[in-house]
């Protein structure tokens, strides 16, 4: 069976969600989301500077983003969907803890009440409660101001530690591969190949097609900054998962000559044989000597050339 003739496959996460990603969500996720937001609520309300909002609204987002992350991870969570909704109960159940704590410590910052584990701080908690201390908030003003402006100051505070926590949950999430057979994530990302050849080259469209075999084809590019770097994930207990991703940089100029450096996804997550990866190793090798040989040729060329017609004219003149 000759791997050229097949389509190459992608991978695409299984969707699965083990009872382990459930039970580590309900038994630490939540409750860990709940305590960052009783001690987000404590530095809003006792050091009470505009600037320490935002600090403390990107320490929660921190924090709730890549605990979410964390979890899915560990939790071996395959399922997009699954991770979406793990980051949202973190957002969700700090957010709450916030307001149930906020009259409980309101109370304490401003008219010296002591904070006491009593019935009084566990009724904050009740959603009926909430609503109500919200509205004697926007009624008497909450640091100086209330009514419609106060309820624009939560939603943007509210709006930052979403932003935040997505933020960081994004860089956090780690979207290698998933071995199903093993039950494991794949290892990696690790280089098998730096080839001297452009992003945007259309052969690449064959390698979809083809699979690395088409690699060939690509063209040796004269750019000297443009390069595409081959790296592999790949399971460390079998050789059934191991997964090409290619990813192409290049410096590019704008109209105003502003050069940038700019890196593109060439593909992801190609499905390869242990093999085929020894191959490309072996494709990179053998390009590298041949570029090297391309561009060691030119300036060799000059300096043929150069001293040459110095000395015609220096023979010539006199
Ligand atoms: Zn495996």
């Amino acid at each position: 069976m000759s791997a050229a003739s097949l389509r190459p496959s992608f991978y695409s996460p299984s969707g699965a969600v083990p009872v382990a990603a459930w039970i580590l969500l309900a038994a630490v996720l939540v409750p860990l989301a709940f305590a960052s937001g009783l001690v987000y609520c404590a530095a809003v309300v006792f050091i009470p500077a505009v600037k320490l909002r935002w600090i403390a609204s990107l320490g929660l987002g921190w924090v709730l983003g890549s605990l979410a992350a964390r979890v899915c991870r560990l939790g071996k969570v395959r399922s997009a969907l699954f991770t979406l909704f793990a980051a949202g109960l973190a957002v969700a159940a700090a957010y709450y803890a916030a307001w149930g704590i906020h009259r409980t410590f309101h109370q304490a910052a401003h008219l010296g009440v002591p904070v006491r584990f009593n019935a009084a701080l566990l009724r904050g908690f009740l959603p009926t409660e909430i609503a109500r201390w919200m509205l004697v908030q926007i009624r008497n003003g909450g640091g100086g101001i209330g009514g419609f402006p106060l309820v624009g100051v939560w939603l943007v505070e509210l709006g930052a530690i979403l932003y935040f926590t997505r933020t960081t949950f994004l860089a956090a999430r780690d979207e290698r591969p998933f071995c199903e057979p093993c039950d494991r994530w794949t290892i990696g990302p690790e280089e098998v190949a730096n080839l001297p050849v452009s992003a945007a080259d259309p052969a690449w469209e064959r390698v979809k097609e083809l699979g690395p075999e088409a690699i060939r084809k690509l063209q040796l590019s004269n750019d000297v900054h443009e390069r595409v770097v081959l790296s592999v994930h790949r399971c460390p207990d079998c050789e059934r998962s191991t997964y090409l991703n290619a990813a192409g940089g290049g410096w590019h100029s704008d109209e105003n000559g502003e050069t940038s450096y700019q890196e593109t996804t060439v593909l992801q997550g190609m499905a390869v044989t242990p093999r085929q990866v020894e191959e490309l190793r072996a494709l990179s090798t053998e390009l590298e000597e041949a570029y090297r040989e391309l561009s060691a040729d030119s300036p060799e060329a000059d300096e043929a050339t150069g001293p040459a017609v110095y000395s015609d004219s220096a023979a010539s003149s006199p």
